[in-house]
C-alpha cells in the first residue's frame, strides 16, 4: 500500500516534469468558482505574466486582445457549457502590452454525474505558424494581382479586359445601359523599334500605358494593354459622345506626352489611332463580334491617315 502511494507521488513528479518542461502551456480552471487550479510555470517566460497572477477566467479574458475577446470569450464557454472538447486562435497579450498569437486546445472533464467538473488545456505559441501563414496569404495575393497585369507595362492584361468586359457586357444587357470601348494603337510602331531599338520601344510603351492610365476618369473606367501596342478602354455606362471626349482626351494626353518618333509619317512624335463603339447590348448580342467591329473602326482609321480617330459609320 505504502509502496503504491509513493510510486503514485513518484509518478505524479514525473508528470509534473514532463507538463513543465514542454513548450506547451498546460491549464486547469475549475468551472464551480472558474479559477485556475494550476497553470505552467512557461506561461511566464511566453506572455511575463508570473503563474501566481492567473487567479480567474477573467484574467484570461481581459488579457487577450480586445478584438479577440467577445468572439473567444463566448465560444469557449458556450462549447464548454455544452461539455464539448473546442479549440480556439486568439492573440494574447502580454505584460507589456505585445499580442502573441496563441492556439488553445481545450478538454472539458465531467464529474461522475456527467456535470463539468472542470477544463484542462494547453497553450501553444502559434506566433511563427501564423506568420508563415500570414506571409504565404500575401504571396497569394499578389500572385493573383500579377496574374492580371502586364508584365512590361504594369498595367491591366488581356485576361484581366477580358473578364472585365464580361462582366460589364452582362450589366449592360441587364440595365439597359450603353456600354463603350476604345481601342487605341500606336502609329508606325514597328519604325519607333527599329529606329530606336527594342529597349527603348519598351520605355515607350510603359510611357503610353501610363499616360493612358489617366484618361478613364469615372470609377468603373477600365484600361488595359490589348495586346503588342495596342491598348483598351472599357467605359461603362457611357454613350457616343462621352465615349468621343474620353478618345479626345487619350490623343491629347498622348500628344502632351511629346514622345518623339523621327521616323513616324504622320507626326514628329508619337500618335495613335483610335477605333471606338458604343453599343447597348440585347440577349443576341455578342461582345466578341462588338470587338471586332471596333476593331473594324480602328483599321479605318489607319486607313484614313492615322493619328485620329473614328466612331460609328
Ligand atoms: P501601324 O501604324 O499601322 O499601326 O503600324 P505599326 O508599325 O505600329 O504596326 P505593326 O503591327 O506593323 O507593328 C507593331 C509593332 O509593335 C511590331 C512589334 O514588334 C511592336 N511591339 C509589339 N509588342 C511590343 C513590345 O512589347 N515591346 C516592343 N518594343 N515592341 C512591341
Ligand atoms: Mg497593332
Ligand atoms: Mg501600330
Amino acid at each position: 500500500m505504502t509502496n503504491t502511494i509513493n510510486d503514485l507521488n513518484a509518478d505524479s513528479e514525473v508528470y509534473k516534469t514532463l507538463l513543465e518542461s514542454t513548450k506547451a502551456i498546460p491549464w486547469k480552471i475549475d468551472w464551480s468558482t472558474m479559477k485556475f487550479s494550476y497553470i505552467g510555470p512557461q506561461i511566464e517566460s511566453l506572455l511575463g505574466w508570473s503563474p501566481a497572477s492567473w487567479q480567474t477566467a477573467n484574467d484570461w479574458i481581459e488579457r487577450m486582445h480586445p478584438d479577440d475577446r467577445e468572439r473567444v470569450s463566448s465560444f469557449c464557454i458556450a462549447q464548454s457549457k455544452a461539455g464539448v472538447d473546442h479549440e480556439a486562435d486568439y492573440r494574447a497579450l502580454t505584460k507589456d502590452n505585445r499580442a502573441v498569437w496563441i492556439r488553445d486546445v481545450v478538454h472539458v472533464v465531467r464529474n461522475e454525474n456527467g456535470e463539468v467538473d472542470s477544463l484542462i488545456g494547453f497553450m501553444f505559441d502559434i506566433g511563427e505558424r501564423k506568420k508563415a501563414e500570414e506571409k504565404l496569404m500575401r504571396l497569394q495575393k499578389e500572385l493573383e494581382e500579377l496574374s492580371y497585369r502586364d508584365g512590361l507595362t504594369g498595367v491591366f492584361n488581356r485576361r484581366m479586359f477580358d473578364s472585365v468586359l464580361e462582366a460589364e457586357w452582362a450589366n449592360a444587357q441587364y440595365n439597359r445601359q450603353p456600354l463603350s470601348l476604345i481601342l487605341l494603337d500606336i502609329d508606325y510602331f514597328k519604325q519607333y523599334n527599329d529606329h530606336y531599338g527594342h529597349i527603348q520601344g519598351d520605355d515607350c510603351l510603359k510611357l503610353i500605358g501610363k499616360t493612358l492610365s489617366a484618361a478613364g476618369t469615372r470609377t468603373r473606367d477600365f484600361f488595359a494593354r490589348f495586346g503588342g501596342e495596342e491598348f483598351v478602354l472599357v467605359l461603362p455606362e457611357t454613350d457616343e459622345k462621352a465615349a468621343l471626349v474620353v478618345a479626345e482626351r487619350c490623343r491629347e494626353l498622348i500628344f502632351k506626352a511629346q514622345i518623339s518618333h523621327e521616323k513616324s509619317q504622320v507626326n514628329p512624335y508619337i500618335t495613335v489611332s483610335i477605333g471606338i463603339g458604343t453599343i447597348t447590348p440585347t440577349q443576341q448580342d455578342k461582345s466578341l463580334a462588338f470587338i471586332k467591329k471596333v476593331d473594324k473602326r480602328l483599321y479605318q482609321a489607319k486607313k484614313n491617315g492615322r493619328n485620329c480617330i473614328v466612331e460609328a459609320n
